[in-house]
């Protein structure tokens, strides 16, 4: 009689479960490109020793959108960037646009860059002009997008790719700016797969902890991250391909020195996502389908320097959760791997979400180092004199943020 009803109750359980999983989708999401690509000679962003303006472009620079909509309405907007960094100036005038056109809270905009340093720096008051015309072209791709939004089915999985190398290597002299292929990597390539309601690919967007730098020449480039995206749209038509910047702020691509490692490392990063495709092909097996409401927080953090009379600096932490099964991190300047390690560690696990961490958000400005980094020393912790705390400040908001909402 007792095991009469565990087998009946184990039966309903499953049979509800399977109900409730299986509504033809769960969401809506559509995509737009913007081309931001320079239209005139410019100085450069990345390298201080490279003063002369470029003379022309191997490649177009884009602005990316990819909004989402849950059944409740709620939305998430992720603009990625083929620049050096969302310079606070770019953040706010975004999202004042975006609260204009949409009603979008700050807290549901992620905008990200992949640090290439063969973009534009188009931060100085003379590019003013151009300035404005990136804030319009990505207000109307946001635009586009929501406008294009339709039935849409979601799911993540991740692959892995090599070429990034921590670049932190200890000498008698201390910590040299050097391959070190000891020294720690995240070398996860998160995938979020959009597919449409007959299960057909529109749009990824993936992720790489690795600075963009194989390459700093006068040319517009995206380095590898534009590679990846332009192999991965060649190889599959009407695919939007979008590059989310992780904790790549101690990680450089090996070998690097030339356009032809930027190509050879997006080929590399382009088939990891493919290699990631496949672990979600078949749609009704695998694991990391995303089923829940969309939550979206973002928080300031002031972050505090040692040098005194200095005021805090406001530090953006946000978390973007996808019911139980997908949470992305998104950490303000150029984070170094350890936070990408530490977060998923300490958040994820069985029965939670997937955790993503992406650097290089929502403001740029200088290099967030962990505890560890900054202590040892070396070019990422030369950057601002930051307080040894702010590791833990980081990661305590994080953490707040995303208990919250677990
Ligand atoms: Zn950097």
């Amino acid at each position: 009689m007792h095991k009469l009803r565990i087998i009946f109750l184990a039966i309903a359980v499953s049979f509800t479960a399977r109900s409730a999983e299986n509504p033809g989708y769960l969401y809506k999401a559509g995509v737009a490109t913007a081309v931001i690509t320079p239209d005139r000679p410019m100085p450069m962003a990345g390298y201080g020793a490279r003063k002369k303006p470029a003379e022309g472009k191997d490649q177009d620079l884009y602005g990316k959108v990819l909004a989402i909509e849950d059944q409740k309405g709620n939305r998430v907007v992720f603009i990625t960037l083929d620049l050096i960094g969302v310079i606070s100036e770019l953040r706010t005038a975004v999202e004042n646009g975006l609260a204009e056109d949409h009603k979008l809270p700050a807290h549901a905009l992620v905008m990200n860059a992949s640090h290439t340093h063969c973009g534009p720096a188009y931060g100085r008051p003379e590019l003013k002009d151009y300035f404005d015309s990136i804030v319009k072209k990505l207000r109307a791709a946001t635009t586009k997008a929501i406008k294009g939004m339709q039935p849409a089915k979601l799911s993540y999985a991740h692959a892995k790719c090599a070429f990034a190398m921590n670049r932190r290597t200890p000498t008698d002299k201390g910590f040299r700016n050097h391959p070190n292929p000891n020294g720690p990597v995240d070398h996860t390539v998160p995938v979020l797969r959009v597919d449409d309601t007959e299960g057909k690919l529109f749009a990824v967007m993936f992720g790489y902890s690795c600075h963009n730098t194989s390459v700093g020449y006068l040319r517009w480039l995206g380095d590898y991250a534009g590679f990846a995206q332009q192999y991965f749209e060649e190889d599959h038509p009407g695919v939007t391909a979008m590059f989310m910047m992780n904790c790549g702020g101690d990680q450089n691509p090996y070998p690097r020195g030339t356009a032809e490692w930027a190509a050879k490392h997006g080929r590399s990063l382009a088939t990891a996502v493919e290699a990631a495709l496949e672990v979600t092909q078949r749609y009704f097996y695998h694991q990391n389908r995303l089923k829940g409401g969309i939550q979206t927080a973002l928080k300031h953090v002031n972050l505090e320097f040692t040098t005194e009379k200095r005021d805090p600096f406001p530090y953006p932490v946000q978390v973007i959760q996808f019911g139980n099964d997908l949470t992305f991190v998104t950490l303000g300047n150029e984070v170094t791997v350890d936070y990408s390690l530490r977060l998923k560690r300490e958040l994820g696990g069985e029965g939670k979400p997937v955790i993503w961490v992406a650097g290089y958000s929502n403001v740029y400005s200088g290099y967030i180092p962990s505890k560890r980094v900054l202590l040892e020393g070396g070019y990422e912790a030369r950057s601002r004199p930051w307080k040894p705390d702010l590791e833990e400040r980081i990661i305590k908001t994080a953490h707040e943020l995303f208990h919250n909402f677990n």
